[in-house]
């Protein structure tokens, strides 16, 4: 196992959507685990393919609770190619980026989601996810689509600056 690099803003890697692979190899599951690795000394509780240069969809998270029990955690989840089948219960969270250093704002999340990818034994799996793991999930899907923290927040302070001239108007 390694520790890899990652790459921060405005990096052009980050900035754009990354490709679905067709299979995990024993280079991807490789990377796997070096994204894990990386992701724990970093420390964070998620790592998307393209924060370490890596234009494929591959993400990891940790399956810890909360942040408290993160650095006793050892249960990870890998995922090539996700998608979110449903999401439920919208709700504000406050996060951080690897990619964004010195960087935190709450951003909108679903609480709970029900989630499809490959698995590093390549089926496809079904999945529902919440609390910290449901949200690590969304923050790397959104890695893995090109969006950063920085693209949600713009949206959002557009969003609530139309409202605000909507009810000065
Ligand atoms: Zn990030």
């Amino acid at each position: 196992m390694a520790i890899l690099d990652i790459v921060t803003y405005p990096e052009e890697i980050l900035l754009k959507p990354t490709k679905p692979i067709e299979k995990f190899d024993e280079r991807l599951k490789k990377l796997a685990q070096d994204m894990i690795e990386t992701m724990n000394a970093a420390p964070g509780v998620g790592l998307a393919a393209n924060q370490v240069n890596v234009g494929l969809q591959i993400g990891v998270i940790s399956l810890a609770e909360d942040r408290k029990t993160n650095s006793e955690n050892k249960e990870y989840l890998t995922f090539a190619n996700p998608k979110i089948i449903e999401g439920t219960n919208e709700v504000m969270s406050r996060e951080g980026c690897l990619s964004l250093p010195n960087f935190c704002e709450e951003v909108p999340r679903f609480e709970k989601i029900t989630v499809e990818f490959l698995d590093t034994n390549n089926k496809i799996q079904r999945m529902k996810l919440q609390g910290l793991p449901a949200i690590a999930f969304q923050h790397e899907l959104d890695h893995l689509n090109g969006i950063t923290l920085l693209n949600r927040i713009s949206k959002l302070k557009v969003r609530l600056y139309k409202k605000e001239l909507m009810k000065k108007g």
